[in-house]
């Protein structure tokens, strides 16, 4: 399977180049040349067949010969060793638990996939690459998670100090090993600019450095898994399926547009966003405009200029009808989603933290003019890794899981840093 760069100016190059470069040369993000539909056959299974089977059949073209596929199994089980519940909040309403791994946090699935991949190419190999990543929180933590001893892969974690939560920041500092987190005088911003300036140094080409965002296919596409899964559970209702994401770089409805490619019956997709409204926007009148970005409740989603919105928009050729046939997006606000969270919790017990509650009022929505359907959104994180507005919105303290509980009694460990050259002396020492 060859990739191309959406600049459409570098190279085509495999999985394998793909993976390690993460963004092309000319600073496009990848995407697969060919997109072969699964038979009829996957789907009339789909019931009876065990997740890690659904997921290597949904990423096998992808990977194509760059992963022979007994390792390739191997990786997909490894990734998958934990449950993706899906539970009824309401009648035609349910959430699918993408929570359920070892930091709570839907990342987990593509940082676990593309650690496992960057070892299988090491393997054997002298080379040795160092994932950079800046964090505002949760994705610092999975992607720690995910590479812990992941042979011939140095994980470097940049975040900005007193700016993560106390349970982030656990998950961050606690592993040793190959992870070393840099705690940064500065915001978020701060952190990630010096990452990008990392990536165009000359100084440090021969360090390898690799991002871990969704921009690399190998944390994007694994993504797709979770609405092979979500069909699964849903199929024996026999009614349209509506999927509602709350999205922020949307990485995870871009992997869900995908899945519809390869004939996963989904008849609408909605990517549900906080007051960071340029996809709505956008689809309003046909104008890409990203404002400054806006900080709300539901902060893994402050992002306003989305960088997998361009894949989706491969997907649909730019058209403007095949697009509002089976794509919506809706912003809401802080206050509408705190009355969503109260509301479904007093009403049914179950409780959303703010993404989910955003991803929640996207799927009441758009279930208004599919009355024959039902829906589900994806909860893309426990309720007890945004434990301060669970509590002051629902006036409930969550119990802590294992393994939140684990983390919480070990030192934590951090390399204070102010500046770039701080950043660049530590990788080059
Ligand atoms: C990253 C994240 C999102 C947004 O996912 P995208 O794929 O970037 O759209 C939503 N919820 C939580 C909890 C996240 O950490």
């Amino acid at each position: 399977m060859n990739y191309y760069s959406l600049n459409r100016t570098a190279p085509k190059v495999s999985f394998r180049e793909a993976v390690i470069n993460g963004l092309a040369p000319d600073k496009g993000l990848y995407f697969p040349e060919t997109i072969r539909p699964l038979p009829s056959a996957f789907f009339e299974e789909i019931e009876v067949t065990p997740a890690d089977a659904i997921a290597l059949e949904a990423i096998k073209q992808f990977v194509g010969d760059d992963i022979p596929e007994d390792d390739l199994r191997h990786i997909v089980r490894e990734t998958l060793s934990f449950d993706f519940p899906t539970v009824q909040i309401d009648d035609p309403v349910f959430s699918l638990e993408l929570y359920h791994g070892p930091t709570m946090a839907f990342k987990d699935v593509g940082a676990r996939f593309m650690a496992r991949c960057l070892a299988h190419f090491n393997k054997g190999e002298t080379m040795h690459n160092t994932v950079l990543v800046a964090t505002s929180g949760d994705t610092g933590g999975a992607v720690a998670s995910g590479f812990l001893d992941v042979d011939g892969v140095d994980v470097v974690i940049l975040y900005p100090s007193g700016k993560v939560s106390d349970i982030q920041e656990k998950q961050l500092t606690t592993l040793g090993q190959n992870i070393t987190a840099l705690e940064v005088d500065g915001n978020f911003d701060d952190c990630q600019a010096m990452v990008k300036k990392a990536f165009l140094d000359d100084l440090l080409k021969n360090k390898n450095l690799t991002s871990a965002n969704s921009i690399n296919i190998a944390r994007w596409l694994p993504q797709m898994f979770y609405f092979f899964f979500a069909y699964k559970a849903l199929k024996k209702f026999s009614r349209p399926l509506v999927v509602s994401c709350p999205s922020g770089n949307f990485g995870n409805i871009c992997a869900g547009v995908m899945a519809k490619k390869l004939g996963l019956p989904i008849t609408h997709f909605v990517a549900a966003t906080n007051a960071n409204d340029t996809v709505p926007r956008f689809l309003e009148n046909w104008r890409y405009e990203p404002d400054a970005t806006v900080a709300t409740l539901s902060n893994a989603m402050d992002v306003s200029d989305p960088s997998n919105f361009v894949r989706i928009r491969e997907m649909y050729q730019d058209d403007k009808s095949a697009f509002l046939r089976d794509f919506s997006s809706y912003s809401f606000t802080d206050a509408q989603t705190r009355k969503a969270m109260q509301e479904v919790f007093s009403r049914t017990g179950y409780l959303l933290e703010p993404h989910g509650a955003v991803g929640y009022l996207g799927l009441t929505k758009e279930l208004e003019k599919h009355p024959e359907a039902i829906g589900v959104l994806l909860e893309t994180a426990h309720p007890v890794k945004f434990l301060d507005s669970v509590t002051e919105i629902l006036g409930v303290t969550p119990a802590i899981p294992p393994q939140i509980e684990a983390v919480l009694h070990k030192e934590k460990c951090s390399v204070k840093i102010k500046t770039y050259d701080d950043l660049k002396a530590f990788l080059l020492r």
